[in-house]
């Protein structure tokens, strides 16, 4: 395998290898009815959660080494914690290639010979492989864009503020402002055949330009079948003093755009916990969350290490816990963890994960998926796909809502599954592939709160009290899937909005 080398480098061989050594399951007869909710407790929960959100872990980012680090030691707890390895070969993993498109460093950029500094005052934000060298054409408004023929032209003109804004307290406001004012007049230039487009920061713009600009040097993350961005025509941001210099008299721009092309490996993490049921056995139910974060950005005051300890240290830790109390008290079915790679970066692990499952695909019978689960007040907490048009599974729904009557009774926020709110929080975790795949799917979560990827998501920050809880609940909604007869099912006219 050709990612040998590369963990023999990072001292993970060893591990690999070990991980690759069955643990025998003594099998026991029949599942007791109730979950074992005692075999939760907050202590190990609390261990967990510091030693993954440690700063040690440089914030998981995947594309990095610190990802496949931090997925190495949830394998090595699944390892103590008895269940068996459950990804490829016998192993706790399951190797997919990120793809990898990036703008190189030898990338030139100047305006009227003068050299602009990459990163600093100029990004760009699709890699890609160009060459433009051309006077400026400055264009202050859209309407500009229809009066006069821009074809074949480089065309510049500041950020304008998005048609419609987004919506007032959203969640990184900033940046979406500036992506999609970016989206919006790219794509207006674009129809109008312009050759560059370099677009000026405005105002509110501005500050966010550090924190949008570490998107772009970071470039795309892909799954092999993903399709690049059809465009191939350049676009640049540029901080506003730079935009001062396009719209002077007789400006030019000259730009060498290379792009790097390349795979980097990414894994899931996929054990198993047998169950009892000599039938049912067979089948799974499927724990879901993800073992990456944000990795390392520019500091927030001091500090610059996104530890995502709220997203998702709680629910990598909290698929731990279940998976002891499952080794203690196995249920009638089987139970599958798996603690997805690259959700950061656009659901990678999922996606590949529900399209070439380590077990047969017909043998997952739900996926109960966590996001964030350890955050906001003790007693409040959300289940996303729990009303139409998010709810696939009705009968799955009833089980997860009386397993919260029955033992862990938080309020629950239906807001932020209506299709209509603002977020859109359905659409960002990793229970989405598998609900479109046609599985019985459900996430369990806690909600946004002002930490949300930035260097204040901390494990001190964690209320550990409510993550314990919130990992009883999981756990009792999956002892009952694993414990019913029949499967659940469905809903037959189950369709997402989008
Ligand atoms: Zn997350």
């Amino acid at each position: 395998m050709r990612f040998t080398t590369l963990l023999a480098g990072l001292g993970l061989a060893t591990t690999l290898l070990s991980a690759c050594t069955r643990s025998s399951t003594p099998a026991t007869s029949r599942a007791p009815g109730e979950p074992l909710l005692s075999a939760i407790q907050e202590d190990d929960v609390r261990r967990d959660l510091f030693a993954l959100a440690d700063d040690k872990f440089r914030g998981r980012r995947a594309g990095t080494a610190d990802e496949l680090r931090a997925a190495v030691w949830v394998a090595e707890r699944a390892r103590e914690a008895g269940l068996e390895p459950a990804g490829d070969e016998g192993t706790y993993f399951q190797f997919y290639p990120l793809r990898r498109v990036t703008v190189a460093a030898s990338t030139r950029l100047t305006v009227s010979g003068k050299p602009l500094s990459l990163w600093k005052d100029a990004w760009v934000t699709t890699p890609l492989n160009a060459r433009l060298d051309g006077p400026v054409v400055w264009l202050n408004s859209l309407a500009d864009t229809v009066r006069r023929d821009l074809r074949g032209k480089i065309v510049a003109m500041p950020l304008l503020p998005p048609t419609p804004l987004p919506a007032p307290k959203m969640s990184l406001w900033a940046m979406r402002y500036t992506l999609a004012a970016i989206a919006q007049q790219s794509t207006a230039l674009r129809t109008r055949g312009v050759a560059g487009i370099v677009l000026a920061a405005n105002a509110t713009a501005e500050p966010s330009l550090e924190f949008v600009g570490h998107r772009y040097q970071d470039g795309l993350y892909l799954l092999p079948s993903m399709p690049l961005p059809a465009s191939a025509v350049p676009v640049l941001l540029v901080r506003q003093a730079v935009g001062a210099q396009l719209q002077a008299r007789g400006a030019r721009l000259q730009a060498e755009l290379t792009a790097n092309d390349y795979e980097y490996p990414s894994m899931n993490v996929v054990a198993r916990a047998p169950g009892t049921d000599p039938t049912r056995r067979t089948e799974h139910v499927l724990f879901s969350g993800h073992h990456d974060h944000d990795g390392i950005g520019s500091p927030v005051a001091g500090d610059s290490i996104w530890n995502g300890a709220d997203d998702n240290a709680t629910v990598s830790v909290a698929l731990l816990a279940i998976g002891r109390a499952w080794k203690q008290r196995p249920g009638a079915r089987s139970a599958l963890f798996v603690w997805h790679g690259a959700e950061e970066r656009g659901l990678l692990g999922s996606r590949w994960y529900a399209e070439h499952p380590t077990v047969a695909k017909s043998s997952i019978v739900a996926v109960l998926n966590g996001d964030m689960m350890g955050r906001n007040a003790p007693d409040s907490a959300a289940l996303l796909g729990s009303t139409p048009p998010h709810r696939n599974s009705k009968a799955l729904v009833d089980m997860a809502l009386k397993a919260n009557e029955n033992f862990t009774k938080f309020a629950l926020d239906n807001s932020w599954d209506d299709a209509k709110h603002p977020e859109g929080w359905y659409f960002r975790s990793d229970h989405l592939p598998y609900a479109r795949a046609g599985i019985p799917a459900l996430f369990f979560t806690t909600l946004l709160h002002p930490d949300y990827h930035t260097p204040r998501d901390e494990a001190s920050r964690i209320d550990v009290a409510k993550l314990t809880r919130m990992t009883r609940w999981m756990y009792a909604t999956g002892w009952a899937v694993s414990a019913t007869p029949e499967r659940v099912t469905v809903d037959p006219d189950f369709k997402l909005e989008r």
